[in-house]
């Protein structure tokens, strides 16, 4: 039976924290985007070079592309743990074994409301139980019948008692214990809203530890939210008074104000060892790549100014730092940038470059190519050397992302005109194909952009709405490759796509026929399998 360090680390002894990332879960849940299964994967791929102990994949009774994305990893993943998350009902747990049937090691992490707020508001049918006291006897039922039922399918059940951070200790305690005793072997204790700070949250850790009675047979799992901006700090908290799993994400993604960033925790643990007493398994070298490729899949960039992998993290401005660093860089840096992966050596790619050279610095950014994929890059690849003449890091992961990662079928943009200046009213001739399909419209708009969409529009038939557009140079310079994010939502479901080019308003014309062309990808239904019916 895999269980992450209970023999070796009992709750409160120095040693080993594992490290639990929930950026495909947690993290996407909030993007406003859902990652297709592909990328999942190339991000999962990622998090095993990270050495993350645990991998929570997604969701399987909330869509069949999650339930298809926690599948192709656990078939693919080694390493880490993977990990499903579920409500206590029996068709999330019941799909959640599904999924994870092919994992190496496999996790399901399943639970329920813990504080009178959650029971009160989510359980509000009397089938629950008509008084709050009797609801809280349900709530107990139901948790351990889904550890149980979890427990059939894998060894390792990991088990949520939603809002702890509001909920009533004493029956936080019977809760867990009950959970426990059916056989949960991690228990998480989060604080959904964010509302605790850091001396509380470590004190609800240390009560556990003192009051649940066989809360040696269970790791306790921190999880927690970033809306005071406290998820790290608490986290720390909670590890410092018992906790042997920490919850979190790359690049600090997630509901609201996020979940408490990985890097910072990891890094908080390795720079202060001396005070913390604790180490992970984590390759923190590998952190300013996860953290280049999160920000681009989901769209969200990285503040310059966010500890540890923001793009200032590691530089000095003023006069007096500057002076005392080049005199001695211990002055001013308590970290490296080679220790998170930030100091290798910017290589510039150009037109001469070949194709292993392309396969080597695309492999080193943490992404393996298929031969079919590598041809595929390559050819867009020569296009832009030709126009720009060097090919940054940046170019290459945005390109990579707009060849490889948009749907892989539906409406590309086939011809583009726009006719627009100071006084001429903006126009927009587009055709898009589609297999052997081609459509042609014009219209007018705004501005070229918006002349753009109201034709794209007007060919695929869409009624969904803008919700934001966005676009950025990918690198400096008047020859910048330009990268265009569209969010669209339609019948209440969101998406994201992407478009990279030289041009900007082609680019703008791509990222919107992809969001169009991923309004697709959800009409796929696997067998067996019905819509989720959401909660
Ligand atoms: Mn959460």
């Amino acid at each position: 039976m895999y269980t992450v360090g209970v023999r070796e680390t009992q709750n409160g002894n120095p040693g080993q924290v594992a490290v639990f990332d929930t950026t495909l879960r947690d993290g996407e849940q909030a993007a406003g985007t859902r990652l297709g299964s592909r990328e999942k994967l190339t991000l999962a791929r990622q998090l095993a070079r990270l050495r993350v102990d645990v991998i929570e994949a997604g969701y399987p009774a909330s869509s069949p592309e999650d339930y298809q994305a926690v599948e192709l990893i656990a078939r693919e993943i080694e390493g880490p743990t993977i990990c499903a998350l579920s409500r206590v009902v029996e068709r999330d747990i019941v799909a959640c074994g599904g999924a994870l049937a092919k994992a190496r090691r496999a996790r399901i992490h399943t639970g329920i409301g813990a504080s009178d707020i959650h029971i009160m508001g989510k359980f509000r049918d009397e089938r629950y139980g008509r008084t709050l006291g009797e609801k809280k006897v349900t709530m107990i039922e139901m948790a351990r019948g889904a550890v149980k039922l979890a427990r059939t399918f894998v060894d390792d059940v990991e088990f949520y008692a939603e809002d702890s951070g509001r909920a009533d200790p004493a029956y936080l305690f019977e809760m867990i214990e009950a959970a426990i005793d059916a056989g949960a072997t991690v228990v998480n204790i989060p604080d959904t809203t964010g509302y605790t700070v850091p001396e509380q949250y470590g004190r609800l850790i240390r009560s556990l530890v003192e009051n649940v009675p066989n809360i040696a047979r269970a790791v306790i799992s921190v999880h927690c939210h970033n809306d005071l901006g406290l998820a790290v700090s608490n986290s720390l908290s909670g590890i410092q008074n018992g906790a042997r799993q920490v919850e979190g994400t790359v690049n600090g993604v997630g509901e609201r104000a996020g979940n408490a960033a990985l890097e910072e925790v990891v890094m908080a643990l390795r720079t202060r060892r001396d005070y913390f007493a604790q180490y992970t398994n984590v390759d923190a070298r590998e952190f300013a790549r996860t953290s280049r490729m999160v920000s681009e899949m989901l769209g969200i960039a990285v503040p310059p100014n966010k500890a540890v992998v923001g793009g200032n993290a590691f530089s000095h401005s003023s006069g007096i730092h500057v002076d005392g660093f080049l005199k001695e860089r211990l002055t001013y840096e308590i970290m490296q940038p080679a220790d998170i992966g930030a100091a290798e050596s910017r290589v510039v790619l150009t037109a001469r470059t070949g194709r292993a050279g392309l396969r080597d610095r695309l492999d080193k950014l943490g992404y393996a190519l298929s031969a079919q994929e590598l041809d595929q890059t390559y050819q867009r690849f020569l296009v832009l050397a030709d126009k720009k003449t060097e090919v940054f890091d940046e170019d290459l992961l945005t390109l990579f992302h707009d060849e490889i990662h948009g749907a892989p079928e539906g409406w590309s943009v086939d011809y583009l005109h726009i006719y627009s200046g100071t006084n001429a009213i903006p126009t927009a001739t587009v055709r898009l194909k589609r297999a052997e399909e081609t459509r042609e419209a014009a219209a007018l708009g705004d501005g070229p952009v918006d002349a753009v969409y109201k034709a794209i529009a007007a060919v695929t038939r869409t009624n969904a709405r803008l919700v934001k557009y966005e676009v950025r140079a990918v690198t400096g310079g008047a020859g910048a490759m330009g990268e265009a994010v569209v969010h669209l939502e339609d019948n209440g479901r969101r998406v994201v796509g992407r478009g990279a080019s030289t041009d900007v308003i082609e680019a703008s014309a791509k990222a919107y026929a992809d969001a169009i062309n991923r309004f697709g990808l959800s009409e796929v239904t696997l067998p067996g399998m019905e819509p989720a019916a959401g909660g």
